[in-house]
């Protein structure tokens, strides 16, 4: 991959995430490690979720104190007015390989990989673990490749089991024998069930798109030479080991978004919260959550895809009137399913909220969980919530909605203990129940366990920890690649 003039040039990254927020975040938190090591990096992102980053999260001047940092974007091959939520939103999985797959290939070879006058071409390409084209091309023009999971290391491993799972009889998940313990994950025999398998898993034939898509990207995994995980030794440490097995030059850097702050704080004297939102930040709750007592609110989000019935929405909601706790609710304007806004509420529920409660469309979610007045999250356990409210030591409850969600409520309740989980059931009695455990009952016993996992996720990110010597081997591979 030779270019003329570019001796003295720093390596060039392409980072490309699979475009939903979950994992742009996370990928722009390593674009911005990235730049801090003076790595040129071209972060390719959707057409639609450039537009959204650039709408709300004022990304264009953050980045640029960035001068090695550059947006390229792409289409995500579905239509504009697509929901991108609900139920519909892994429909980016198969649309990326079909549509975005040829026209990432196209643009790569039609501009040299990305060089300019001040750039290399491409020295090292990291796509999105399911972005398995971006790999073929990487491998079929010898550029160097490293996957990065934005989702947890339990996801990604039950994932690489998957044919396993399959010869075994657990997959499909046709709804029967659903806590019947799987014995074909490697590390996880004793607790993890049928019902913890990740979403992907809950077909009911295996030639499912969705699932043959991640099965094969997945048992390709090996074949680059690294792999990213966002996640930490103390958290993930065994199945981190099984993993290693496969795929020896493994790099767990995160918490990523806490390891940015770490550094930026030792780099810059700054620890700016960056936040990389699809949404506008609603950044009035901060005010609110300053009057609250300690610990005494719930926070509630379910991510930036979920949708929820109507039904599930006022069980949520009468069982947090009904637990009789102070909670901060986020409800994203497209939420609700077949939500027109004439909807009746019951007064009750209104008057509740009233009172205890306060609602937001989008919120500083880093800052909400780290704020001193919140005591618990009601949360889908998308993987960055989950890290989010791991270092800011607040146990959950868990309702996982999709994907590797399924997973990580397990490890939260049974192997982290931090938490309770819900999954499957949608019933006002339960959540006030949980809630009631949560924040009165068993409160003590949660945040103590909270509390440590905290303290040994920001050793990692700290110089010293696990995390944050795995960056620097990172940088200086990612830095060999040139010379
Ligand atoms: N988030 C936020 N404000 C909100 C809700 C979510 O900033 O009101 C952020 C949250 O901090 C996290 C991301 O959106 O970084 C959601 O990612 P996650 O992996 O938890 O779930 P997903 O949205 O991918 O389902």
């Amino acid at each position: 991959m030779g270019h003329q003039g570019a001796e003295g040039l720093p390596p060039h990254v392409l980072l490309f995430p699979l475009p939903i927020q979950g994992h742009v975040n996370s990928m722009l938190k390593l674009a911005e490690l990235l730049c801090l090591a003076d790595i040129h990096v071209t972060m390719l992102v959707s057409d639609y979720s450039h537009g959204r980053l650039l709408k709300h999260a004022n990304i264009q001047s953050r980045l640029a104190r960035y001068p090695g940092f550059c947006f390229r974007t792409i289409s995500d091959g579905l239509p504009e007015d697509h929901p991108r939520a609900g139920d519909r939103a892994m429909e980016v999985i198969p649309s990326m390989k079909t549509v975005t797959g040829p026209l990432f290939k196209a643009m790569m070879i039609s501009n040299n990989c990305l060089a300019s006058e001040n750039r290399r071409p491409v020295t090292c390409i990291v796509a999105d673990g399911v972005l398995g084209f971006a790999g073929d091309f990487a491998l079929e023009k010898g550029i160097p490749l490293i996957y990065f999971h934005s989702a947890s290391s339990c996801c990604f491993w039950s994932c690489f089991c998957l044919h396993e799972l399959i010869e075994a009889g657990d997959i499909p998940l046709k709804g029967n024998g659903m806590d019947m313990l799987v014995s074909s994950v490697p590390g996880m025999e004793d607790f993890l069930r049928r019902r913890d398998l990740p979403g992907f898993c809950r077909v009911n034939d295996v030639a499912d798109p969705y699932l043959q898509i991640i099965k094969v990207g997945c048992k390709q995994t090996p074949r680059a030479q690294g792999v990213i995980e966002n996640t930490f030794d103390d958290l993930e440490g065994p199945i981190l080991s099984q993993i290693r097995n496969q795929c020896p030059n493994l790099y767990s850097v995160g918490p990523l978004h806490a390891h940015l702050k770490a550094r930026l704080a030792e780099k810059m004297k700054s620890s700016t919260a960056s936040s990389n939102s699809f949404w506008e930040e609603d950044r009035s709750c901060m005010t609110w959550l300053d009057s609250q007592p300690s610990k005494s609110v719930i926070y509630v989000s379910f991510g930036s895809i979920t949708v929820l019935t109507r039904d599930q929405l006022l069980e949520f909601w009468f069982g947090l009137i009904n637990s009789g706790r102070r909670f901060l609710w986020v409800m994203r304007p497209d939420s609700i399913a077949g939500d027109n806004g004439d909807s009746q509420i019951p007064t009750e529920l209104l008057n509740g909220t009233k009172e205890r409660g306060y609602m937001v469309s989008w919120a500083p979610q880093e800052d909400v969980l780290t704020h001193p007045a919140i005591g618990g999250f009601l949360t889908h356990s998308g993987w960055n919530s989950t890290l989010e409210s791991i270092i800011a030591g607040v146990p959950m409850i868990c309702w996982p909605y999709i994907a590797d969600q399924f997973i990580n409520s397990r490890f939260v309740s049974e192997v982290w203990k931090i938490g309770l989980d819900m999954k499957d059931t949608c019933d006002r009695l339960i959540v006030e129940t949980m809630i009631r455990d949560l924040m009165e009952a068993r409160k003590d016993e949660f945040q103590q366990r909270a509390n440590q996992m905290a303290k040994l996720a920001k050793q990692a990110v700290h110089e010293g920890g696990s995390s944050y010597s795995n960056v620097d081997r990172l940088i200086d591979y990612i830095k060999s690649m040139i010379i």
